[in-house]
C-alpha cells in the first residue's frame, strides 16, 4: 500500500507554542482530542447540513455528517497505511468553520463582506477559530494545533499559489498538503453525496428509480439488489443499494489513490507535496459515477423549490441581521463591542454571525428584527 507516502510524525513542523510531549498520546491524537473538546465542534450539532432539522429527527446535521466523513476517511487511511490520527483530526475539523445555514449562510456572509472589499470563506474561518477564537488554554490563544492540521484545514478543498492568499503564506503555498489531508476532501464528497440521497429519500423527494435514471452505476447496483432480494420493500431496497454505492465510492477512492500514487512516482511524503496534482483521487469510472451523482443531486435536491425557498429566507435574514449590527453596534455582545475598537465592525459582525448555530441565529434575529 502507500506506507512510504505516509506523513512521518517525526517531520511535523510542530505547534506555534511549544508544549511538552504527552506520555501516551502523540501530537496528532492530541489535536484530534482538542478538536472534539472545542466549542466550535459541539456547535456543529445545531448547524444545517442540507435539510433543515425539525421536519425529521433523522436528517444529518453538520456533526453527524462530520462523524460520517471521519469514518470514511479513517477507513481509507487505514487501508492505505497512512496516518489515521492525522486523517481523523482533519476530518473532525473539516467543517468547524461553517456559518449557520450551510452554503446559503456562507454565500451571504461573503456577499456582505464583499461590500467592504473583503470576503468570507469557511476554511479560513476554521483557521481563525482554531488559532484565536477557541479560548481553552491559559498559555496561548486557540487550540495550538500542529502545523499539519492547520495546513490541512486551509487546504481542505483547494490548493493555493504563493501570494494568492497573503494571510495563508505560512502554509506552504504552491505545495500539496500531505496525502492524509488530501483524502478528506474526497471522503467528504462520498459522505455528503450518499447522505443527501438518503435524507432526500426520507423526505420523499426522490425514488430509487429516479437515481437509477440519472446514475448508470446505481442502476447496475439496483438490479443486483433486486436479484438478491426480490420483493424487498422500497425502503430496504433503497438502503441495500445505498450501502453498495458507498462501498463502491470508497473503494474507488482507495484504488484511485493507489493508481495515482504509482503513476506519480512519489516515493515519500515530500514527493507528495511537490507533485503538481493531488494524488488522492477516484478511479476514472468512480469519478464519472460521482459526477453524475452530483449533477442529479443539484437538480433534484439542492435546487428544488422546497430547499431554495428556505435557503433564500435564511440568506435574507443573515443580511438583515448584519445590517442591524452595522447600524446598532451597541446591540452586539459586550466582548464583540470591545473588539470593534481593535478592528472594523464588519469583521467583528461577520465573526459573530459565522460562529452562530442555526438555532442561536434564529433567536438573535428575532430579538433584533422585532425591536428594530
Ligand atoms: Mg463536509
Amino acid at each position: 500500500m502507500l506506507a512510504p507516502l505516509r506523513f512521518p510524525l517525526s517531520e511535523s513542523r510542530g505547534r506555534t507554542y511549544p508544549e511538552p510531549p504527552h506520555p501516551y498520546r502523540n501530537p496528532f491524537q492530541r489535536d484530534r482530542d482538542r478538536v472534539i473538546h472545542s466549542r466550535a465542534f459541539r456547535r456543529l450539532e445545531a448547524k444545517t447540513q442540507v435539510f433543515t432539522p425539525g421536519l425529521s429527527d433523522h436528517f444529518r446535521n453538520r456533526l453527524t455528517h462530520t462523524i460520517e466523513v471521519a469514518q470514511i476517511a479513517r477507513t481509507a487511511a487505514g487501508v492505505l497505511q497512512l496516518d489515521e490520527d492525522l486523517t481523523e483530526a482533519l476530518a473532525l475539523a473539516h467543517d468547524i468553520g461553517h456559518p449557520p445555514f450551510s452554503h446559503a449562510g456562507e454565500a451571504e456572509l461573503n456577499r456582505q463582506m464583499q461590500r467592504f472589499g473583503e470576503g468570507f470563506e469557511h476554511n479560513l474561518n476554521a483557521l481563525h477559530i482554531v488559532e484565536e477564537f477557541e479560548q481553552r488554554h491559559a498559555r496561548f490563544p486557540g487550540l495550538n494545533l500542529t502545523f499539519e492540521v492547520r495546513e490541512g484545514i486551509v487546504k481542505h478543498s483547494r490548493d493555493f499559489a504563493p501570494g494568492e492568499s497573503p494571510e495563508l503564506d505560512a502554509y506552504l503555498p504552491g505545495l500539496r498538503p500531505p496525502l492524509e489531508a488530501q483524502l478528506i476532501d474526497l471522503a467528504d464528497e462520498v459522505a455528503y453525496n450518499t447522505a443527501d440521497l438518503d435524507d432526500a429519500f426520507a423526505a420523499n423527494m426522490l425514488t430509487a428509480e429516479d437515481i437509477a435514471d440519472a446514475v448508470p452505476c446505481y442502476r447496475e447496483i439496483l438490479e443486483t439488489v433486486d436479484t438478491q432480494f426480490p420483493g424487498a420493500s422500497p425502503r430496504d431496497r433503497f438502503h441495500e443499494a445505498l450501502r453498495d454505492l458507498i462501498d463502491r465510492l470508497v473503494t474507488g477512492l482507495i484504488e484511485g489513490t493507489v493508481l495515482e500514487a504509482n503513476a506519480s512516482g512519489a516515493t515519500n511524503s515530500a514527493d507528495v507535496r511537490l507533485h503538481p496534482r493531488r494524488i488522492a483521487a477516484f478511479t476514472p469510472s468512480v469519478r464519472e459515477a460521482n459526477q453524475s451523482l452530483k449533477r442529479f443531486l443539484h437538480k433534484t435536491v439542492y435546487y428544488s423549490p422546497a430547499l431554495a425557498e428556505s435557503r433564500s429566507r435564511s440568506a435574507a435574514r443573515i443580511g438583515e441581521l448584519f445590517q442591524i449590527f452595522l447600524e446598532y453596534p451597541e446591540r452586539l455582545p459586550e466582548a464583540y463591542q470591545e473588539e470593534t475598537e481593535r478592528q472594523p465592525s464588519h469583521r467583528v459582525i461577520c465573526s459573530y454571525i459565522s460562529g452562530m448555530t442555526d438555532t442561536f441565529f434564529q433567536r438573535v434575529y428575532e430579538q433584533n428584527a422585532a425591536s428594530k
